[in-house]
Protein backbone atom coordinates (compact mmCIF):
# COMPACT_ATOMS: atom_id res chain seq x y z
CA UNK A 1 0.00 0.00 0.00
CA UNK A 2 2.78 2.40 1.20
CA UNK A 3 4.35 1.22 -2.50
CA UNK A 4 1.11 2.32 -4.26
CA UNK A 5 0.71 5.41 -2.43
CA UNK A 6 4.56 6.63 -2.98
CA UNK A 7 3.90 5.96 -6.72
CA UNK A 8 0.72 7.97 -7.40
CA UNK A 9 2.51 10.51 -5.47
CA UNK A 10 5.52 10.24 -8.06
CA UNK A 11 3.04 10.29 -10.58
CA UNK A 12 1.06 13.33 -9.84
CA UNK A 13 4.41 14.88 -9.07
CA UNK A 14 5.80 14.12 -12.25
CA UNK A 15 2.96 15.65 -14.17
CA UNK A 16 3.48 19.12 -12.25
CA UNK A 17 7.11 19.21 -12.00
CA UNK A 18 6.58 18.34 -16.37
CA UNK A 19 4.72 22.03 -16.58
CA UNK A 20 2.98 23.10 -13.54
CA UNK A 21 0.87 25.09 -15.28
CA UNK A 22 -0.36 22.83 -17.67
CA UNK A 23 -0.43 20.03 -15.20
CA UNK A 24 -3.15 22.60 -13.27
CA UNK A 25 -4.93 23.55 -16.16
CA UNK A 26 -5.41 19.15 -17.24
CA UNK A 27 -6.65 18.65 -13.99
CA UNK A 28 -9.16 21.36 -14.05
CA UNK A 29 -10.40 20.67 -17.30
CA UNK A 30 -10.54 16.22 -16.43
CA UNK A 31 -12.41 17.58 -13.20
CA UNK A 32 -14.99 19.41 -15.13
CA UNK A 33 -15.20 17.18 -18.47
CA UNK A 34 -15.69 14.38 -16.19
CA UNK A 35 -18.60 16.31 -13.94
CA UNK A 36 -20.61 17.53 -17.17
CA UNK A 37 -21.77 14.42 -18.38
CA UNK A 38 -23.48 14.05 -14.74
CA UNK A 39 -24.71 17.89 -14.72
CA UNK A 40 -25.87 17.08 -18.26
CA UNK A 41 -28.19 14.01 -16.71
CA UNK A 42 -29.88 16.02 -14.81
CA UNK A 43 -31.15 18.73 -16.51
CA UNK A 44 -32.52 15.83 -18.35
CA UNK A 45 -34.34 15.35 -15.43
CA UNK A 46 -35.36 18.80 -14.83
CA UNK A 47 -36.41 19.10 -18.75
CA UNK A 48 -39.09 15.89 -18.25
CA UNK A 49 -40.20 17.40 -15.34
CA UNK A 50 -41.37 20.56 -17.17
CA UNK A 51 -42.67 18.63 -19.96
CA UNK A 52 -44.44 16.51 -17.68
CA UNK A 53 -46.26 19.82 -16.29
CA UNK A 54 -47.16 21.20 -19.59
CA UNK A 55 -48.59 17.60 -20.13
CA UNK A 56 -50.61 17.74 -17.30
CA UNK A 57 -51.30 21.93 -16.59
CA UNK A 58 -50.83 22.81 -20.07
CA UNK A 59 -48.64 25.48 -18.35
CA UNK A 60 -45.55 26.09 -20.24
CA UNK A 61 -42.93 27.17 -17.55
CA UNK A 62 -40.16 29.70 -19.28
CA UNK A 63 -37.41 27.34 -17.30
CA UNK A 64 -37.29 24.87 -19.33
CA UNK A 65 -35.57 26.78 -22.17
CA UNK A 66 -33.27 27.96 -19.60
CA UNK A 67 -32.78 24.04 -19.32
CA UNK A 68 -32.24 23.53 -22.83
CA UNK A 69 -30.14 26.51 -23.45
CA UNK A 70 -27.89 24.96 -20.51
CA UNK A 71 -27.62 21.43 -21.77
CA UNK A 72 -26.69 22.95 -25.16
CA UNK A 73 -24.07 24.95 -23.38
CA UNK A 74 -22.84 22.39 -21.77
CA UNK A 75 -23.00 20.49 -25.01
CA UNK A 76 -20.70 23.00 -26.53
CA UNK A 77 -18.58 23.60 -23.82
CA UNK A 78 -17.86 20.04 -22.90
CA UNK A 79 -16.62 19.63 -27.22
CA UNK A 80 -14.41 22.48 -26.64
CA UNK A 81 -13.14 21.32 -23.62
CA UNK A 82 -12.52 18.05 -25.02
CA UNK A 83 -10.78 19.50 -27.47
CA UNK A 84 -8.35 21.93 -25.22
CA UNK A 85 -8.16 19.10 -22.85
CA UNK A 86 -6.64 16.62 -25.61
CA UNK A 87 -4.05 19.61 -27.06
CA UNK A 88 -3.03 20.09 -23.11
CA UNK A 89 -2.92 16.09 -22.16
CA UNK A 90 -0.60 15.29 -25.83
CA UNK A 91 1.30 18.58 -24.79
CA UNK A 92 2.22 17.40 -21.52
CA UNK A 93 2.65 14.17 -22.27
CA UNK A 94 4.90 14.74 -24.59
CA UNK A 95 7.11 17.24 -22.42
CA UNK A 96 6.97 14.04 -20.01
CA UNK A 97 8.08 11.64 -22.70
CA UNK A 98 11.25 13.96 -23.27
CA UNK A 99 11.57 14.68 -19.63
CA UNK A 100 11.34 10.39 -19.07
CA UNK A 101 14.02 9.73 -22.24
CA UNK A 102 16.34 12.56 -21.51
CA UNK A 103 16.65 10.49 -17.39
CA UNK A 104 16.77 7.08 -19.36
CA UNK A 105 19.53 8.95 -21.61
CA UNK A 106 21.44 10.47 -18.40
CA UNK A 107 21.11 6.78 -16.33
CA UNK A 108 22.67 4.83 -19.46
CA UNK A 109 25.16 7.33 -20.14
CA UNK A 110 26.66 6.87 -16.65
CA UNK A 111 25.70 3.05 -15.78
CA UNK A 112 28.65 1.18 -15.05
CA UNK A 113 30.05 -0.91 -18.71
CA UNK A 114 29.73 -4.00 -16.71
CA UNK A 115 25.92 -3.97 -16.58
CA UNK A 116 25.42 -4.41 -20.74
CA UNK A 117 27.32 -7.31 -20.36
CA UNK A 118 24.58 -9.04 -18.54
CA UNK A 119 21.66 -10.60 -20.96
CA UNK A 120 18.89 -9.80 -18.13
CA UNK A 121 20.14 -6.15 -17.49
CA UNK A 122 19.58 -5.66 -21.71
CA UNK A 123 15.69 -6.59 -20.96
CA UNK A 124 15.85 -4.54 -17.75
CA UNK A 125 16.54 -1.70 -19.97
CA UNK A 126 13.65 -2.30 -22.75
CA UNK A 127 11.35 -3.24 -19.52
CA UNK A 128 12.31 0.51 -18.11
CA UNK A 129 11.55 1.82 -22.11
CA UNK A 130 8.27 0.46 -22.46
CA UNK A 131 7.47 1.15 -18.63
CA UNK A 132 7.62 5.20 -20.07
CA UNK A 133 4.45 4.86 -21.25
CA UNK A 134 2.85 3.58 -18.16
CA UNK A 135 4.20 6.46 -16.89
CA UNK A 136 2.57 9.06 -18.94
CA UNK A 137 -0.14 7.38 -18.91
CA UNK A 138 -1.03 7.08 -15.14
CA UNK A 139 0.05 10.88 -14.57
CA UNK A 140 -3.90 12.01 -14.47
CA UNK A 141 -5.15 8.98 -12.82
CA UNK A 142 -5.41 10.29 -9.45
CA UNK A 143 -7.65 13.24 -10.69
CA UNK A 144 -9.53 10.66 -13.19
CA UNK A 145 -9.73 8.33 -9.87
CA UNK A 146 -11.17 10.55 -7.21
CA UNK A 147 -13.87 12.74 -9.86
CA UNK A 148 -14.43 8.86 -10.89
CA UNK A 149 -15.35 7.99 -6.58
CA UNK A 150 -17.09 11.09 -6.60
CA UNK A 151 -19.18 10.36 -9.60
CA UNK A 152 -20.11 6.82 -8.36
CA UNK A 153 -20.68 7.90 -5.19
CA UNK A 154 -23.30 10.56 -6.07
CA UNK A 155 -24.60 7.96 -8.28
CA UNK A 156 -24.79 5.05 -5.82
CA UNK A 157 -26.45 7.16 -3.40
CA UNK A 158 -29.17 8.59 -5.48
CA UNK A 159 -30.05 4.50 -6.03
CA UNK A 160 -29.99 3.73 -2.60
CA UNK A 161 -32.17 6.33 -1.92
CA UNK A 162 -34.48 5.47 -4.23
CA UNK A 163 -34.67 1.70 -4.17
CA UNK A 164 -31.55 -0.64 -3.14
CA UNK A 165 -32.44 -2.86 -5.39
CA UNK A 166 -31.53 -0.16 -8.39
CA UNK A 167 -28.14 0.49 -6.09
CA UNK A 168 -27.34 -3.22 -6.15
CA UNK A 169 -28.07 -3.96 -9.67
CA UNK A 170 -25.85 -0.99 -10.71
CA UNK A 171 -22.92 -2.07 -9.10
CA UNK A 172 -23.37 -5.84 -9.73
CA UNK A 173 -23.73 -5.39 -13.70
CA UNK A 174 -20.53 -3.65 -13.80
CA UNK A 175 -18.35 -5.37 -11.70
CA UNK A 176 -18.09 -8.94 -13.44
CA UNK A 177 -17.07 -6.11 -16.70
CA UNK A 178 -14.61 -4.59 -14.43
CA UNK A 179 -12.72 -7.49 -13.16
CA UNK A 180 -12.43 -9.44 -16.66
CA UNK A 181 -10.84 -5.93 -17.97
CA UNK A 182 -8.43 -6.18 -15.47
CA UNK A 183 -7.43 -9.91 -15.53
CA UNK A 184 -7.55 -9.07 -19.29
CA UNK A 185 -4.76 -6.46 -19.19
CA UNK A 186 -2.74 -8.49 -16.22
CA UNK A 187 -2.59 -11.12 -18.86
CA UNK A 188 -1.44 -9.23 -22.10
CA UNK A 189 0.93 -7.05 -19.60
CA UNK A 190 2.29 -10.32 -18.20
CA UNK A 191 2.65 -11.47 -21.76
CA UNK A 192 4.60 -8.78 -22.99
CA UNK A 193 7.12 -8.30 -19.44
CA UNK A 194 7.88 -12.31 -20.97
CA UNK A 195 8.31 -11.86 -24.25
CA UNK A 196 10.86 -9.16 -24.12
CA UNK A 197 13.64 -10.95 -24.35
CA UNK A 198 11.53 -13.31 -27.35
CA UNK A 199 10.92 -9.51 -28.62
CA UNK A 200 14.59 -8.35 -28.36
CA UNK A 201 15.60 -11.25 -30.41
CA UNK A 202 13.11 -10.82 -33.21
CA UNK A 203 14.21 -7.05 -33.50
CA UNK A 204 17.86 -8.36 -33.80
CA UNK A 205 17.11 -10.20 -36.96
CA UNK A 206 15.61 -6.85 -38.01
CA UNK A 207 18.32 -4.76 -37.69
CA UNK A 208 20.41 -6.93 -39.45
CA UNK A 209 18.59 -6.88 -42.47
CA UNK A 210 18.17 -2.56 -42.29
CA UNK A 211 21.68 -2.38 -40.57
CA UNK A 212 24.31 -0.78 -43.18
CA UNK A 213 27.11 -2.66 -41.17
CA UNK A 214 25.59 -6.03 -42.25
CA UNK A 215 24.79 -4.97 -45.50
CA UNK A 216 27.83 -6.67 -47.21
CA UNK A 217 27.45 -9.84 -45.62
CA UNK A 218 23.77 -10.06 -46.32
CA UNK A 219 24.55 -10.02 -50.42
CA UNK A 220 27.73 -11.81 -50.07
CA UNK A 221 26.57 -14.55 -48.23
CA UNK A 222 22.85 -14.27 -49.53
CA UNK A 223 21.54 -14.20 -45.77
CA UNK A 224 18.22 -11.92 -46.62
CA UNK A 225 16.38 -14.72 -46.63
CA UNK A 226 17.74 -16.73 -43.54
CA UNK A 227 17.41 -13.58 -41.24
CA UNK A 228 13.91 -13.05 -42.94
CA UNK A 229 13.08 -16.79 -41.87
CA UNK A 230 14.36 -16.21 -38.20
CA UNK A 231 12.71 -13.29 -38.08
CA UNK A 232 9.27 -14.67 -39.67
CA UNK A 233 9.57 -17.74 -37.53
CA UNK A 234 9.32 -15.62 -34.33
CA UNK A 235 7.30 -12.84 -35.81
CA UNK A 236 4.38 -15.77 -36.12
CA UNK A 237 4.90 -17.38 -32.62
CA UNK A 238 4.52 -13.74 -31.08
CA UNK A 239 1.92 -12.66 -33.11
CA UNK A 240 -0.20 -15.87 -32.65
CA UNK A 241 0.38 -15.66 -28.81
CA UNK A 242 -0.94 -12.13 -29.01
CA UNK A 243 -3.74 -12.92 -31.37
CA UNK A 244 -5.21 -15.45 -29.05
CA UNK A 245 -5.08 -13.34 -25.99
CA UNK A 246 -6.96 -10.69 -27.78
CA UNK A 247 -9.23 -12.82 -29.42
CA UNK A 248 -9.58 -13.88 -25.85
CA UNK A 249 -10.11 -10.66 -24.29
CA UNK A 250 -12.76 -9.73 -27.19
CA UNK A 251 -15.10 -12.61 -25.95
CA UNK A 252 -14.44 -12.01 -22.47
CA UNK A 253 -15.49 -8.62 -22.79
CA UNK A 254 -18.43 -8.86 -25.13
CA UNK A 255 -19.88 -11.00 -22.42
CA UNK A 256 -19.08 -7.79 -19.56
CA UNK A 257 -20.90 -5.37 -22.21
CA UNK A 258 -23.73 -8.03 -22.02
CA UNK A 259 -24.27 -8.64 -18.59
CA UNK A 260 -24.35 -4.38 -17.71
CA UNK A 261 -26.51 -3.77 -20.81
CA UNK A 262 -28.79 -6.58 -18.82
CA UNK A 263 -28.29 -4.83 -16.01
CA UNK A 264 -29.36 -0.76 -17.62
CA UNK A 265 -32.45 -3.31 -19.49
CA UNK A 266 -33.12 -4.40 -15.28
CA UNK A 267 -33.54 -0.96 -14.20
CA UNK A 268 -35.39 -0.29 -16.99
CA UNK A 269 -37.72 -2.27 -16.64
CA UNK A 270 -37.65 -1.99 -13.50
CA UNK A 271 -38.47 1.93 -13.56
CA UNK A 272 -41.01 1.16 -16.86
CA UNK A 273 -43.24 -0.42 -14.48
CA UNK A 274 -42.55 1.79 -11.77
CA UNK A 275 -43.68 4.46 -14.23
CA UNK A 276 -46.62 2.56 -15.46
CA UNK A 277 -48.14 2.16 -12.08
CA UNK A 278 -47.89 5.40 -10.87
CA UNK A 279 -45.36 4.87 -8.11
CA UNK A 280 -42.37 6.86 -10.17
CA UNK A 281 -41.88 9.78 -12.28
CA UNK A 282 -41.07 9.69 -15.56
CA UNK A 283 -38.45 12.43 -15.15
CA UNK A 284 -36.08 9.34 -12.38
CA UNK A 285 -36.81 7.11 -15.19
CA UNK A 286 -34.35 9.54 -17.01
CA UNK A 287 -32.34 10.02 -14.52
CA UNK A 288 -31.56 6.34 -13.28
CA UNK A 289 -30.86 5.11 -17.04
CA UNK A 290 -28.47 8.18 -17.31
CA UNK A 291 -26.83 7.54 -13.97
CA UNK A 292 -26.71 3.78 -15.05
CA UNK A 293 -25.10 4.36 -17.75
CA UNK A 294 -22.41 7.68 -17.03
CA UNK A 295 -21.58 6.85 -13.29
CA UNK A 296 -21.39 3.21 -13.92
CA UNK A 297 -18.82 3.43 -16.37
CA UNK A 298 -17.21 5.53 -14.20
CA UNK A 299 -17.29 2.65 -11.70
CA UNK A 300 -16.31 0.01 -13.83
CA UNK A 301 -13.33 2.11 -14.65
CA UNK A 302 -12.37 2.46 -11.01
CA UNK A 303 -12.22 -1.05 -10.73
CA UNK A 304 -10.69 -1.61 -13.55
CA UNK A 305 -7.81 0.71 -13.04
CA UNK A 306 -7.62 -0.02 -9.57
CA UNK A 307 -6.55 -3.57 -10.05
CA UNK A 308 -4.38 -2.62 -12.82
CA UNK A 309 -2.94 0.28 -11.02
CA UNK A 310 -2.04 -2.17 -8.14
CA UNK A 311 -1.45 -5.27 -10.48
CA UNK A 312 0.23 -3.36 -13.43
CA UNK A 313 0.89 0.21 -13.81
CA UNK A 314 2.41 0.60 -10.25
CA UNK A 315 4.77 -2.17 -10.50
CA UNK A 316 5.98 -0.98 -13.84
CA UNK A 317 6.48 2.38 -12.92
CA UNK A 318 8.49 1.08 -9.92
CA UNK A 319 10.35 -0.75 -12.20
CA UNK A 320 11.14 2.24 -13.95
CA UNK A 321 11.99 3.68 -10.85
CA UNK A 322 13.89 1.20 -9.79
CA UNK A 323 16.41 0.88 -13.26
CA UNK A 324 16.88 4.71 -12.18
CA UNK A 325 18.05 4.08 -8.78
CA UNK A 326 19.85 1.51 -9.56
CA UNK A 327 23.32 1.33 -8.06
CA UNK A 328 26.78 1.43 -9.85
CA UNK A 329 28.98 -1.09 -8.88
CA UNK A 330 31.89 1.27 -8.86
CA UNK A 331 31.80 3.92 -6.67
CA UNK A 332 32.42 7.33 -7.80
CA UNK A 333 33.12 9.12 -4.55
CA UNK A 334 37.25 9.96 -5.01
CA UNK A 335 38.08 13.21 -4.45
CA UNK A 336 41.65 13.73 -5.12
CA UNK A 337 43.55 15.24 -7.53
CA UNK A 338 45.81 13.18 -10.01
CA UNK A 339 49.60 14.89 -9.63
CA UNK A 340 51.15 15.59 -12.79
CA UNK A 341 52.33 12.77 -15.16
CA UNK A 342 51.98 9.88 -12.58
CA UNK A 343 53.34 6.43 -11.94
CA UNK A 344 50.86 3.84 -12.66
CA UNK A 345 50.91 0.13 -10.98
CA UNK A 346 48.55 -3.04 -10.84
CA UNK A 347 49.87 -4.45 -7.84
CA UNK A 348 48.21 -8.13 -7.35
CA UNK A 349 45.05 -7.39 -9.43
CA UNK A 350 42.77 -10.19 -10.12
CA UNK A 351 39.37 -9.98 -12.51
CA UNK A 352 37.00 -11.56 -14.07
CA UNK A 353 34.11 -10.62 -16.12
CA UNK A 354 30.60 -10.47 -14.62
CA UNK A 355 29.07 -13.34 -14.16
CA UNK A 356 32.20 -15.43 -15.73
CA UNK A 357 34.00 -18.27 -14.01
CA UNK A 358 37.65 -17.75 -15.73
CA UNK A 359 39.73 -15.15 -14.17
CA UNK A 360 41.42 -12.75 -17.09
CA UNK A 361 43.70 -10.97 -15.35
CA UNK A 362 45.50 -13.00 -12.34
CA UNK A 363 47.58 -12.10 -10.15
CA UNK A 364 48.79 -8.73 -12.34
CA UNK A 365 51.29 -6.84 -11.55
CA UNK A 366 53.11 -4.39 -13.53
CA UNK A 367 54.41 -0.91 -13.10
CA UNK A 368 54.77 2.10 -15.80
CA UNK A 369 57.12 4.70 -14.37
CA UNK A 370 56.08 8.57 -14.29
CA UNK A 371 56.69 9.16 -18.42
CA UNK A 372 57.32 6.03 -19.68
CA UNK A 373 55.85 4.90 -22.79
CA UNK A 374 54.83 0.46 -22.62
CA UNK A 375 53.84 -1.84 -25.20
CA UNK A 376 52.03 -4.37 -24.20
CA UNK A 377 52.13 -7.58 -26.59
CA UNK A 378 50.84 -10.75 -26.18
CA UNK A 379 48.44 -13.24 -27.86
CA UNK A 380 44.62 -12.66 -28.91
CA UNK A 381 42.57 -13.09 -25.27
CA UNK A 382 46.00 -12.54 -23.51
CA UNK A 383 44.24 -9.54 -21.15
CA UNK A 384 45.77 -6.37 -22.78
CA UNK A 385 42.48 -4.59 -23.49
CA UNK A 386 40.89 -5.91 -20.37
CA UNK A 387 43.81 -4.47 -18.48
CA UNK A 388 43.23 -0.72 -20.05
CA UNK A 389 39.22 -1.32 -19.24
CA UNK A 390 40.20 -1.14 -15.66
CA UNK A 391 42.83 1.21 -16.10
CA UNK A 392 39.94 3.24 -17.39
CA UNK A 393 37.77 2.31 -14.81
CA UNK A 394 34.77 0.38 -17.06
CA UNK A 395 35.47 -2.40 -14.33
CA UNK A 396 36.98 -2.85 -11.19
CA UNK A 397 39.49 -5.31 -10.17
CA UNK A 398 38.14 -7.95 -8.00
CA UNK A 399 40.80 -8.25 -5.73
CA UNK A 400 44.53 -6.32 -5.62
CA UNK A 401 44.85 -2.88 -6.57
CA UNK A 402 45.25 -0.52 -9.31
CA UNK A 403 47.77 2.47 -7.97
CA UNK A 404 47.46 6.20 -10.06
CA UNK A 405 50.24 8.79 -8.53
CA UNK A 406 50.49 6.27 -5.53
CA UNK A 407 46.92 6.44 -4.28
CA UNK A 408 44.21 3.87 -5.51
CA UNK A 409 42.23 4.74 -8.49
CA UNK A 410 39.11 4.67 -6.44
CA UNK A 411 41.07 7.88 -5.17
CA UNK A 412 39.80 9.91 -8.26
CA UNK A 413 36.55 10.98 -9.36
CA UNK A 414 35.90 9.46 -13.30
CA UNK A 415 35.85 12.98 -14.10
CA UNK A 416 39.83 13.91 -13.08
CA UNK A 417 40.80 10.21 -13.83
CA UNK A 418 39.00 10.28 -17.55
CA UNK A 419 41.18 13.69 -18.04
CA UNK A 420 44.23 11.89 -18.02
CA UNK A 421 43.53 9.42 -20.64
CA UNK A 422 43.73 9.53 -24.49
CA UNK A 423 42.18 6.09 -25.44
CA UNK A 424 41.77 5.31 -29.14
CA UNK A 425 39.87 1.98 -28.97
CA UNK A 426 40.27 -1.08 -31.02
CA UNK A 427 36.80 -0.63 -32.32
CA UNK A 428 36.60 2.66 -33.97
CA UNK A 429 33.52 4.64 -33.08
CA UNK A 430 32.49 6.34 -36.84
CA UNK A 431 29.95 8.99 -35.73
CA UNK A 432 27.77 10.39 -38.89
CA UNK A 433 29.14 14.35 -37.87
CA UNK A 434 31.97 16.25 -39.72
CA UNK A 435 35.16 15.57 -39.41
CA UNK A 436 35.61 18.10 -36.87
CA UNK A 437 33.63 17.02 -34.67
CA UNK A 438 34.73 13.30 -35.63
CA UNK A 439 38.34 14.25 -33.84
CA UNK A 440 37.32 16.68 -31.48
CA UNK A 441 34.29 14.43 -29.55
CA UNK A 442 37.84 13.70 -27.55
CA UNK A 443 37.89 17.31 -26.10
CA UNK A 444 34.22 18.80 -27.48
CA UNK A 445 35.19 21.99 -25.60
CA UNK A 446 37.57 22.90 -28.30
CA UNK A 447 35.42 22.26 -31.01
CA UNK A 448 36.51 25.49 -32.99
CA UNK A 449 40.19 24.89 -32.48
CA UNK A 450 41.15 24.35 -35.89
CA UNK A 451 44.59 24.29 -35.64
CA UNK A 452 44.79 21.39 -33.02
CA UNK A 453 42.44 19.59 -34.71
CA UNK A 454 44.65 19.87 -38.15
CA UNK A 455 47.63 19.06 -35.78
CA UNK A 456 46.04 15.94 -34.53
CA UNK A 457 45.16 14.87 -37.88
CA UNK A 458 48.51 15.48 -39.14
CA UNK A 459 50.09 13.34 -36.23
CA UNK A 460 47.98 10.46 -37.26
CA UNK A 461 48.74 10.69 -40.60
CA UNK A 462 45.40 11.65 -41.55
CA UNK A 463 46.44 15.02 -43.20
CA UNK A 464 46.25 14.04 -46.59
CA UNK A 465 42.06 12.77 -45.27
CA UNK A 466 41.88 16.82 -44.89
CA UNK A 467 42.84 18.17 -47.82
CA UNK A 468 40.99 15.74 -50.17
CA UNK A 469 37.51 16.44 -48.50
CA UNK A 470 35.25 18.67 -50.32
CA UNK A 471 34.31 21.32 -47.42
CA UNK A 472 37.62 20.79 -45.10
CA UNK A 473 37.30 19.41 -42.01
CA UNK A 474 33.63 20.49 -41.64
CA UNK A 475 32.93 17.59 -44.26
CA UNK A 476 30.18 15.33 -43.35
CA UNK A 477 31.62 11.69 -42.64
CA UNK A 478 29.72 8.88 -43.89
CA UNK A 479 26.44 9.80 -46.48
CA UNK A 480 23.60 8.97 -43.62
CA UNK A 481 22.23 12.45 -43.14
CA UNK A 482 23.95 14.15 -46.31
CA UNK A 483 24.74 13.02 -50.17
CA UNK A 484 27.54 15.27 -50.06
CA UNK A 485 28.93 13.23 -47.01
CA UNK A 486 32.07 10.99 -48.00
CA UNK A 487 32.64 7.68 -46.58
CA UNK A 488 35.85 6.45 -45.94
CA UNK A 489 37.69 3.21 -45.77
CA UNK A 490 38.71 1.57 -42.08
CA UNK A 491 42.43 2.45 -42.81
CA UNK A 492 41.12 5.81 -42.93
CA UNK A 493 38.50 5.87 -40.12
CA UNK A 494 41.35 4.00 -38.18
CA UNK A 495 43.69 7.21 -38.06
CA UNK A 496 40.40 10.18 -37.32
CA UNK A 497 40.18 7.37 -34.48
CA UNK A 498 43.72 8.01 -33.23
CA UNK A 499 43.68 11.64 -34.31
CA UNK A 500 40.31 11.72 -31.52
CA UNK A 501 43.34 10.22 -29.08
CA UNK A 502 46.10 12.64 -29.98
CA UNK A 503 43.78 15.41 -29.54
CA UNK A 504 42.94 15.20 -26.04
CA UNK A 505 46.46 16.30 -25.41
CA UNK A 506 46.14 14.08 -22.28
CA UNK A 507 49.16 13.26 -19.89
CA UNK A 508 49.00 9.34 -20.56
CA UNK A 509 47.78 7.98 -24.32
CA UNK A 510 46.26 4.42 -25.28
CA UNK A 511 46.84 2.91 -28.40
CA UNK A 512 44.65 -0.32 -28.49
CA UNK A 513 45.95 -2.41 -32.01
CA UNK A 514 45.72 1.25 -33.74
CA UNK A 515 47.64 0.04 -37.09
CA UNK A 516 45.57 -3.37 -37.89
CA UNK A 517 44.10 -1.25 -40.98
CA UNK A 518 46.77 0.84 -41.48
CA UNK A 519 49.02 0.60 -44.34
CA UNK A 520 52.84 0.54 -43.75
CA UNK A 521 53.24 4.54 -44.25
CA UNK A 522 50.52 5.32 -42.06
CA UNK A 523 51.74 2.92 -39.44
CA UNK A 524 54.94 4.47 -39.56
CA UNK A 525 53.45 7.68 -39.12
CA UNK A 526 51.50 7.09 -35.87
CA UNK A 527 54.11 4.89 -34.59
CA UNK A 528 56.56 7.87 -34.92
CA UNK A 529 54.06 10.18 -33.46
CA UNK A 530 52.95 8.28 -30.54
CA UNK A 531 56.96 8.31 -29.86
CA UNK A 532 57.02 12.36 -30.41
CA UNK A 533 53.60 13.00 -29.04
CA UNK A 534 54.02 11.13 -25.79
CA UNK A 535 57.33 12.58 -25.42
CA UNK A 536 56.95 13.56 -21.73
CA UNK A 537 53.94 11.65 -21.67
CA UNK A 538 52.97 8.25 -20.60
CA UNK A 539 51.80 5.64 -22.88
CA UNK A 540 50.54 1.98 -23.70
CA UNK A 541 50.49 1.02 -27.02
CA UNK A 542 49.08 -2.47 -27.87
CA UNK A 543 49.95 -3.90 -30.97
CA UNK A 544 51.21 -7.34 -32.20
CA UNK A 545 53.24 -5.58 -34.97
CA UNK A 546 56.40 -6.01 -33.01
CA UNK A 547 58.70 -4.42 -35.69
CA UNK A 548 57.07 -0.96 -34.91
CA UNK A 549 57.19 -1.18 -30.73
CA UNK A 550 60.91 -0.91 -30.47
CA UNK A 551 60.60 3.05 -29.26
CA UNK A 552 58.79 1.97 -26.46
CA UNK A 553 60.64 2.43 -22.78
CA UNK A 554 59.32 -1.26 -22.32
CA UNK A 555 57.57 -4.04 -23.70
CA UNK A 556 55.45 -6.28 -21.78
CA UNK A 557 54.26 -10.00 -22.77
CA UNK A 558 51.42 -10.92 -21.29
CA UNK A 559 50.27 -13.98 -21.12
CA UNK A 560 46.89 -15.84 -19.81
CA UNK A 561 46.70 -12.29 -17.57
CA UNK A 562 49.57 -11.99 -15.74
CA UNK A 563 52.82 -10.47 -17.30
CA UNK A 564 55.33 -13.47 -18.35
CA UNK A 565 58.74 -11.28 -19.48
CA UNK A 566 59.17 -7.66 -19.18
CA UNK A 567 62.32 -5.51 -20.90
CA UNK A 568 63.61 -3.93 -23.49
CA UNK A 569 63.47 -5.34 -26.96
CA UNK A 570 67.20 -6.15 -26.82
CA UNK A 571 66.34 -7.76 -23.23
CA UNK A 572 63.88 -9.75 -24.24
CA UNK A 573 65.50 -10.99 -27.05
CA UNK A 574 68.03 -12.05 -24.88
CA UNK A 575 66.30 -13.84 -22.68
CA UNK A 576 65.14 -16.02 -25.79
CA UNK A 577 61.89 -16.43 -24.02
CA UNK A 578 58.41 -16.33 -25.88
CA UNK A 579 58.73 -12.41 -27.05
CA UNK A 580 62.10 -13.42 -28.95
CA UNK A 581 59.93 -16.45 -29.96
CA UNK A 582 57.25 -14.25 -31.26
CA UNK A 583 59.48 -11.91 -32.78
CA UNK A 584 61.55 -14.55 -34.34
CA UNK A 585 58.08 -16.16 -36.33
CA UNK A 586 57.06 -12.46 -37.35
CA UNK A 587 60.38 -11.45 -38.41
CA UNK A 588 61.14 -14.90 -40.53
CA UNK A 589 57.92 -14.05 -42.58
CA UNK A 590 59.16 -10.84 -43.75
CA UNK A 591 62.36 -12.01 -44.65
CA UNK A 592 60.35 -14.72 -46.21
CA UNK A 593 58.43 -12.68 -47.85
CA UNK A 594 61.02 -10.32 -49.05
CA UNK A 595 63.01 -13.47 -50.27
CA UNK A 596 60.25 -14.44 -52.09
CA UNK A 597 59.79 -11.32 -53.44
CA UNK A 598 63.49 -11.42 -54.90
CA UNK A 599 62.76 -14.68 -56.29
P1 LIG B 1 43.28 -9.18 -25.68
O1 LIG B 1 43.08 -7.71 -25.73
O2 LIG B 1 44.57 -9.58 -25.03
O3 LIG B 1 43.14 -9.84 -27.02
P2 LIG B 1 40.91 -9.14 -24.07
O4 LIG B 1 41.37 -8.39 -22.88
O5 LIG B 1 40.09 -8.39 -25.05
O6 LIG B 1 42.14 -9.83 -24.77
O7 LIG B 1 40.06 -10.39 -23.60
C1 LIG B 1 40.56 -11.30 -22.63
C2 LIG B 1 39.48 -12.37 -22.40
O8 LIG B 1 38.35 -11.78 -21.83
C3 LIG B 1 39.04 -13.07 -23.67
O9 LIG B 1 38.93 -14.44 -23.39
C4 LIG B 1 37.66 -12.50 -23.94
O10 LIG B 1 36.83 -13.45 -24.51
C5 LIG B 1 37.18 -12.14 -22.54
N1 LIG B 1 36.27 -10.98 -22.56
C6 LIG B 1 36.51 -9.77 -23.11
N2 LIG B 1 35.47 -8.94 -22.90
C7 LIG B 1 34.53 -9.64 -22.22
C8 LIG B 1 33.24 -9.34 -21.70
N3 LIG B 1 32.68 -8.13 -21.83
N4 LIG B 1 32.57 -10.32 -21.05
C9 LIG B 1 33.12 -11.54 -20.88
N5 LIG B 1 34.34 -11.90 -21.33
C10 LIG B 1 35.05 -10.96 -22.00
Amino acid sequence: MKKIISTEWFLMKFMFETDMMLGILYWFICGIQYTIPLINVWIWKLVIDQLTEIYLYGFINTLIWVYIGSYLFLHVFSSILREVGSIVGEKINRLATRKLDLLVMQKMAYLDIGFFDNPQNDDKIVAAQTSETYITGNMSWVIETVIGIISFTAGLIMFLSQNVVFGLVYMATYIPGAIFSYKHRKQVDQWSLNNIPETRKKDYYKSLLVDEHTAKDLRLYNLANYFKSKYNELWTKIRHERELLFVKGSVVSFFASLLTYMGIVAILLISVRSVILGTMEISMLVLYIGLAETSGERFKQIVENLGCQIDIDVPRVISFLDFLQCENEIKDTGTSEIPDYPEIEFRNVYFRYPGKKEYVLNNLNLKIESGKKVALVGVNGAGKTTLVKLLLRFYQPESGEILIGGKNIQSYSSSTLNRLFGVCFQNVQKYSLSLRENIAVSDISRLSDDDGILAAATAAGADGICKSLPDGIDTNMTRRFDNKGVELSGGQWQKIAIARAFFRDAQFIILDEPSSALDPEAEDCVFSSFGKLCKNKGGILISHRLSSIMMVDEIILLDKGSVLESGTHSELMKMKGKYAEMYSLQAEKYVGGTKNEQD
